[in-house]
């Protein structure tokens, strides 16, 4: 990564300019580069160190559910309370957050649900293929596992494949097993014996080390010729002609084609040309284990706490809750330790008295589909942000919808859901 711009701004025919190097940033540089365009990226940190790196693993081609649904209200109280449950808000953001929420609970409403759920699978059904695919030659194939993602209930009656939310699954092609305690912990001995059934989904991918799979595919976008440049982008104004000009700690920059990939801090740029799109920092926290004592084989969920509990290289890595703050509150370790307590419960062999606590921003919108596409009136800025809870899973083929739109050449997968016109 460099501070200074070697191409000193000389935009050409085909060339792009990503903001943000995030998973997202990253895998559109590739694809981008697949379609013959120059790119250059620019982060004020060094790639995939934010939220892309700090995630749970999970690489999820069955994931269409989004986080509102019918009667998620009814939870929400329940949650915010409970000191260790796994929604938290700070009171002061409380005004700030409310048309984000009032936005959230009009997505959840029975009829809005198909067609969400269908724009999340289109995204995510092809993660674990396109990781392979892009980090085959690599040396980074062994970053990604093929496994199961399992999630466990203490109650037996709650393990129930009639839910909602196994049944999407289910209606767009997932393989589910329900499975009693007994036969749960000849998958994962280490599970407590508490839990009295889980339903495990097949095919399904994870990272052992996902900053690491964003540093070997940002090596690649450089081998490729690509630049990182390292500082921030202050705003973007319009250049007159369709496209935008970003204002950043080393001048002014431009490109034929802008991708805002800025995750959590996207709305921010956009605010800068006088758009106002609904994207919280939905800030979740991850205590690692680093010398567990115990192995795990797949990635679990906890129903209850919704917390995932990834194996991976650097240990077990307990992620989750979701805390709204905005973006510059400073981090509540607190809630991390919160997930300190709660690993004994699932895994009580484990060892927890040498861990790490991380904190990141989750890029949400209220209906958990990321703003993908020109922005209205600037076709050639090119809206990446938004992935939510999914953003691992969902980089690889934003990646290449950013880089049809961008090449004029649309990827064969219906835009509307993704339009951010849906929020303007
Ligand atoms: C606890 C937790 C667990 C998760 N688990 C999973 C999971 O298991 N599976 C999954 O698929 N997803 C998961 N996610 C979600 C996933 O991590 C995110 O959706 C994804 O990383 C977003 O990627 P991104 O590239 O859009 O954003 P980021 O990784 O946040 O990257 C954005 C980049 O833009 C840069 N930037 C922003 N503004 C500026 C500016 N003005 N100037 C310069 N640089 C700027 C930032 O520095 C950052 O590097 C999880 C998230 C969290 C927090």
């Amino acid at each position: 990564m460099t501070d200074k711009d070697p191409d000193a701004d000389k935009p050409g025919e085909k060339d792009a300019l990503i903001l943000g190097a995030g998973i997202v940033g990253i895998c559109c540089a590739l694809a981008l580069q697949d379609q013959g365009f120059k790119v250059r990226l620019i982060d004020r940190d060094a790639p995939a160190s934010g939220a892309s790196s700090g995630n749970a693993g999970v690489i999820s081609p069955w994931s269409c559910v989004p986080q509102s649904v019918p009667g998620v209200w009814r939870n929400i109280p329940k949650w915010v309370f409970d000191p260790e449950g796994p929604l938290s808000l700070r009171w002061a953001y409380l005004p700030r957050v409310l048309p984000w929420v009032a936005k959230f609970l009009a997505a959840g409403q029975a009829h809005r649900l198909p067609a969400i759920a269908d724009g999340m699978a289109a995204l995510n059904h092809p993660s674990l293929d396109l990781y392979k695919s892009l980090l085959k030659g690599t040396g980074g194939e062994h970053l990604v596992h093929d496994g199961y993602y399992i999630h466990l209930y203490r109650h037996a009656k709650d393990a129930n494949l009639s839910d909602l939310s196994w049944r999407m699954r289910l209606e767009r092609g997932a393989e589910l097993e329900r499975v009693t305690g007994d036969e749960l912990r000849e998958i994962e001995p280490a599970v407590a014996p508490e839990y009295g059934a889980a339903v495990v989904i097949k095919n399904q991918g994870r990272a052992s080390d996902p900053g690491a799979i964003g540093r070997v595919l940002a090596g690649e976008v450089e081998k490729r010729g690509g630049v990182f440049l390292r500082s921030e982008v202050h705003g973007l104004r319009p250049n007159g002609h369709g496209g935008a000009i970003a204002d950043t700690g080393l001048g002014e920059l431009t490109a034929s084609k802008i991708v805002v990939a800025a995750g959590a801090w996207s709305a921010r740029l956009l605010a800068t040309l006088g758009l106002k799109v609904p994207l919280e920092a939905e800030r979740g926290y991850h205590m690692i284990c680093t010398d567990p004592g115990v192995k795990l084989n797949n990635i679990l969920s906890e129903s209850d706490r919704k917390f995932a509990i990834s194996p991976m290289d650097m240990g077990i890595r307990f992620a989750g809750t979701a805390e709204f703050a905005g973006l510059d509150a400073p981090p509540n370790y607190a809630r991390a330790e919160i997930l300190k307590r709660q690993a004994k419960r699932v895994l009580p062999g484990i060892d927890t008295e040498a861990t790490e606590v991380w904190m990141g921003q989750r890029p949400s919108t209220p209906d958990s589909l990321p703003c993908l596409g020109p922005l209205p009136g600037l076709p050639h800025v090119i809206a990446a942000f938004g992935h939510a809870h999914l953003g691992l899973t969902g980089a690889p083929m934003t990646g290449r919808v950013v880089a049809g739109v961008a090449a004029g050449a649309p990827s064969n997968i219906d835009m509307t859901p993704y339009r951010i016109e849906r929020f303007l």
